[in-house]
C-alpha cells in the first residue's frame, strides 16, 4: 500500500485511521505509531512503500534523526522558552538594557518555570532534564535578549554543571535544591591579571583548622548582583602552580566575602558584571567541591561544556537579529517597492540563515556528543568560535538592512550588535578556542 503525503500532521488519533484496523491487523495505538512514523519520513521528503507494521516500525527506529529534529521533551520546553521570551522579557528589553538591570521579577519567573535547575535531578527538586534541553532554553531566551540568556546559562552550564559533575552527596544535598528553586550561581575564575590565563590566579586559599581562609579577588564576575552562591577557585599551594587550585563554594553571607563594583558595558548590559572581594574570607572545609587541588580540572571541564551554552547564546542573539530583519525589510519601502523585492536584499537574508543555521548545527552536535558520553572538546571550541562570528556578522547585517533605523535605540538590531560582541571574549577568547582546536588537529 503506498500512501500519499499528508497535508496536515496534526491529530493522530484521527489520521491513523488512514490504517483501517481491518485491514491492517493492528491495534489503535500502534496505528497510531505508524500514521507519526509516515509523517517522520515523508515529511523528509522520502516515498515509503508501507509493506507490513513491523518492517516500518523497524526501520523508524533505525533511522538517525537529523540534529534539527528535537524530542518531544526537547521541543516542548523550546516552544515554552520560546513563550516566555516573546511575552515576559521582549516588553522588558529596552529598559533593562537602558537601565543595565535584570529586572527581579524576570529571576523569580526564571526559577518558577524550571529554567534555573533544567539537569538538576528531580530528587533534587529539579527538572530532571538534559544537557541539550538547557541548550535549546538558552538560545530561545536569548534570541529575545542575550542578557538574560548569559543568566541562564551560567546557571546551568556553568554552577550546576559542576555540582553534577564534582559535589559528593552532602552538598548535593545542601546545594542542588537550593540552585534549582531559589538562589542563583556564580562562577568566579577570572582576575585582573589572569583571563586567557586563568591558572595564572593569585587568590590564595590558607588551611586553618575545619576552615580555608580566602584572600584576594576576581573580576568580570557574571550574576555577581543576583547570585548567593559563588564558586571560587583559589590557591591552596602556590608553590604547585596551577596543581594547588582548589575549587570553594562561597556563600554571600560568608564572613570576609563581597561584590565590589560592577561594569558599566557596550552589550548584555543588563546581566551583572562585578568584582569580588575576598578578604579573610572564612570557608568550611565541607564546601569544597571536588578534592584540594584539583580544582583546575573543575574549571577547565566546566568550561569546556559551558562554551557551548555561549555557542547557543549566539546563535540565539543571530536568530533574533534575522527575524528582526525579515520583519523590516518586508515592511520598508524604497524606489516604490519592499526592500525585500530587491535580489540584493534578498541575498542577503539567505547567507544570514544559512550562516546561523552552520552555527547552530555545530552547537547542537556538540551538545549531542557531550550529551552522548563521546569527545566533544575540538567540536565545542568550533561551535563557540563560529557561532560567536556568526552572530557578529548576521547582527552587523540586520543593521545594515534596518538602515539608519538600525543604527537607533527604538529598533531592535543595534543592542543584537552590542550583546554580540560578547561571544569572542568570554569563556575563552576566539583565539583561546583557534588554539584549542588546532592543538587538537596537529596533535
Ligand atoms: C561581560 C563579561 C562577563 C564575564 N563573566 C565571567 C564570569 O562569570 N566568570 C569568570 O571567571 N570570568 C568571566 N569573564 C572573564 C572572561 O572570561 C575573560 O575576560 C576572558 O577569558 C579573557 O581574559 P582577559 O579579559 O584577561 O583577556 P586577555 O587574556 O588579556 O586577552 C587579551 C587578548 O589577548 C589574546 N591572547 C591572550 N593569550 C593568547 C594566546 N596564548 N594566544 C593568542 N592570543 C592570546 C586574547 O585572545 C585577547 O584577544 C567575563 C568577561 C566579561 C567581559
Amino acid at each position: 500500500m503506498e500512501q500519499d503525503a499528508p497535508a496536515l500532521i496534526g491529530d493522530f488519533s484521527i489520521a491513523a485511521n488512514k490504517f483501517p484496523a481491518e485491514s491492517s491487523g493492528l491495534a489503535e495505538g500502534n496505528r497510531i505509531q505508524l500514521f507519526k512514523m509516515e509523517c517522520l519520513y515523508l515529511s523528509t521528503n522520502i516515498r515509503i512503500v508501507l509493506i507490513s507494521g513491523k518492517s516500518l516500525m523497524k526501520q523508524a527506529m533505525e533511522r538517525t534523526p537529523a540534529l534539527t529534529q528535537l524530542t518531544e521533551d526537547e521541543k516542548m520546553l523550546q516552544d515554552a522558552a520560546k513563550d516566555f521570551a516573546e511575552s515576559q522579557i521582549r516588553p522588558k528589553t529596552r529598559a533593562m538594557d537602558e537601565d543595565a538591570e535584570l529586572d527581579p521579577e524576570l529571576v523569580r519567573q526564571f526559577f518558577d518555570m524550571g529554567l534555573m535547575g533544567i539537569e538538576i535531578p528531580e530528587k533534587y527538586r529539579g527538572g530532571g532534564g538534559t544537557f541539550f534541553m538547557s541548550i535549546v532554553a538558552i538560545e530561545q531566551i536569548s534570541r529575545v535578549d542575550a542578557s538574560v540568556g548569559v543568566f541562564m546559562d551560567v546557571q546551568n552550564t556553568l554552577v550546576n554543571n559542576a555540582f553534577l559533575n564534582w559535589a559528593n552527596d552532602d552538598i548535593k544535598e545542601r546545594y542542588l535544591p537550593q540552585l534549582a528553586n531559589d538562589k542563583v550561581g556564580a562562577y568566579c575564575l577570572s582576575e585582573a591579571d589572569s583571563g586567557s590565563d586563568a591558572f595564572a590566579l593569585k587568590t590564595t586559599a590558607r588551611e586553618e583548622g575545619d576552615e580555608y581562609v580566602l584572600n584576594g579577588s576576581k573580576l568580570w564576575i557574571t550574576n555577581a548582583k543576583e547570585a548567593d552562591i559563588f564558586l571560587v577557585f583559589a590557591n591552596t599551594n602556590p608553590d604547585a602552580g596551577y596543581k594547588g587550585i582548589t575549587a570553594f563554594i562561597v556563600e554571600r553571607e560568608f564572613e570576609g566575602f563581597s561584590v565590589s563594583k560592577k561594569e558599566d558595558k557596550l552589550g548584555i548590559r543588563a546581566s551583572s558584571t562585578c568584582e569580588i572581594l575576598l578578604e579573610n574570607c572564612h570557608v568550611p572545609k565541607k564546601n569544597i567541591l571536588g578534592d584540594v587541588g584539583n580544582g583546575y580540572k573543575v574549571a577547565i571541564e566546566t568550561l569546556n561544556e559551558g562554551r557551548i551554552g555561549i555557542g547557543a547564546q549566539m546563535v540565539g542573539i543571530a536568530q533574533g537579529a534575522l527575524d528582526a530583519a525579515l520583519g523590516y525589510t518586508q515592511e520598508r519601502k524604497q524606489f516604490k517597492k519592499k526592500i525585500s523585492d530587491f535580489q540584493g536584499v534578498r541575498f542577503q537574508l539567505a547567507r544570514m540563515a544559512t550562516d546561523i543555521e552552520t552555527a547552530r548545527l555545530l552547537v547542537y552536535n556538540s551538545a549531542r556528543l557531550k550529551e552522548n558520553g563521546e569527545r566533544f572538546l575540538k567540536e565545542a571550541a568550533m561551535a563557540k568560535y563560529h557561532a560567536s562570528e556568526v552572530a557578529e556578522n548576521v547582527s552587523s547585517l540586520a543593521v545594515d538592512l534596518f538602515g539608519g533605523y538600525g543604527y537607533v535605540k527604538e529598533y531592535p538590531v543595534e543592542k543584537y550588535y552590542r550583546d554580540a560582541k560578547i561571544g569572542k571574549i568570554y569563556e575563552g577568547t576566539s583565539n583561546m578556542q583557534l588554539n584549542t582546536i588546532s592543538k587538537l588537529l596537529l596533535k
